[in-house]
């Protein structure tokens, strides 16, 4: 294994990380902190680079390069996603990681944050092919991780089948079953009912919030969602269940679009039948591109990072921006956005819900105990409309925007805990 020796995460130009930084130097502005405290938290604590060698079905070898960044343990142990994208890299996953970090204080979870990745593209590989690099990418990272050191969970390109492969490596190595390693597991290994719609269901309620505190009547109000896949989905779903008018949906091959509000039901079954939303019936085909920029009054982006930037903030004609995604607002769009006066409600507060219930699967799994899909589906609207409050209230209370008091809040309170620890030795 490659153990990196950066001592600071330097960006190496645009992108998630240079966002992730300047949020985080805005917060601690607003605190007062600087010095050692800055330079620990814009410094991953661990970061592992490991070659991932898989046999394709051929024969032929290929060697695909993967990376767990642990960015801080002060709350607890790491928790953080597994992302499949060809273009992943150690910038992104040191972004996403430090993201994990604010997301679980802020909803007060106790863990820390950390991300993974494997620069493949998930779409051009048989089951058999992502079995096998799944297991060795785990096997390398094995050391580091642990239900009591680090915990993934699904992210894009992995879902709970990918869970399943990386909990009975890691148990066939421990010689015998460790649910707690991983959340977003298949509910009959040890999965918690409700977490595969959590952070979609977290998103709606969000969303919902937002809506409330404009005065928007969910019945007359218009919505457009980026990405349909593990978030925008079953965000969309909710989102019409509350009466929300659900005008356009886009993915990676197209996007949708009637005026009349989309079926999301109908859509989500033609998604399944054709594997993209290009196609539904009775709606028109428009561009990907303009998802963002619709005459909407609600935009759940929920893909990818960077996607509202300094080219198209200005063209945004929605009250509402709900970050289901993490990092798609970049600081330009985000300064753009400001100064329209369009709320943006960060990804570490909108799109929590996921985690929120991994710590519940994690629970559960630790008292070898099921919840009931109720009792999870409360719990977790509860501490998504403590986290709202709090944001609001601190933005209220300093004059910040809701990013730059959900990050402020985060940072407060990991500061807090490490301040609480001391340093060793
Ligand atoms: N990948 C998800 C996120 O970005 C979930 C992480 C987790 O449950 O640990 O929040």
């Amino acid at each position: 294994m490659t153990w990196s020796t950066t001592t600071t995460a330097t960006p190496t130009g645009a992108g998630p990380l240079t966002d992730a930084l300047a949020q985080l130097e805005s917060a601690l502005a607003h605190l007062g902190f600087n010095g050692g405290t800055r330079q620990m938290l814009s410094t991953p604590r661990r970061e592992l680079m490991v070659s991932v060698p898989l046999r394709r079905d051929d024969g032929s070898i290929a060697v695909y390069s993967g990376y767990r960044v642990q960015h801080n343990f002060s709350r607890g142990p790491a928790k953080g996603g597994l992302r499949f994208a060809a273009n992943v890299d150690l910038d992104e996953v040191r972004a996403l990681a430090m993201w994990m970090t604010w997301k679980c204080a802020l909803v007060d979870v106790p863990y820390g944050g950390a991300k993974g990745g494997i620069a493949i593209d998930p779409r051009e590989h048989s089951v058999a092919e992502l079995e096998r690099v799944t297991r060795r990418y785990t096997s390398e990272i094995l050391p580091i991780i642990g239900p009591t050191k680090d915990i993934p969970a699904p992210d894009i390109g992995t879902d709970e089948r990918t869970m399943a492969w990386m909990m009975d490596t890691y148990s066939a190595a421990m010689g015998h079953t460790v649910p707690g390693v991983v959340t977003g597991k298949p509910v009959s290994l040890g999965g918690s009912l409700g977490r595969a719609a959590a952070t979609s269901r977290g998103v709606a309620h969000i969303a919902l919030m937002a809506m409330a505190s404009h005065g928007l009547d969910p019945a007359h109000t218009t919505a457009s969602v980026q990405g349909f896949g593990k978030v925008g989905r079953d965000a969309a779903r909710f989102l019409a269940a509350a009466g929300v008018k659900v005008l356009a949906v886009s993915d990676i091959d197209g996007a949708i679009y009637d005026e009349r509000g989309l079926d999301i039901g109908r859509l989500a079954e033609h998604v399944d039948a054709t594997g993209s939303v290009a196609g539904f019936e009775g709606t028109e085909s428009i561009d990907p591109g303009s998802i963002l920029t619709l005459d909407v009054d609600v935009v759940v982006p929920a893909a990818v990072e960077g996607v509202l930037t300094g080219d198209n903030a200005a063209k945004v004609q929605a009250k509402i921006i709900v970050e289901g995604a993490n990092g798609p607002t970049t600081r330009e769009a985000d300064a753009i956005l400001a100064d329209k006066n369009v709320l943006v409600v960060p990804d570490i507060l909108a799109n929590a819900g996921g985690v929120v219930v991994s710590y519940f699967e994690w629970v559960q799994a630790n008292q070898a105990y099921q919840w009931s899909e109720r009792d999870v589906n409360d719990r977790l609207e509860e501490r998504m409309t403590r986290a709202w409050h709090d944001v609001v209230d601190y933005a209220g209370a300093h004059g910040l925007s809701y990013r730059e008091a959900a990050t402020a809040l985060a940072v407060q309170r990991v500061t807090e805990a490490h301040r609480l620890r001391g340093l060793y030795p």
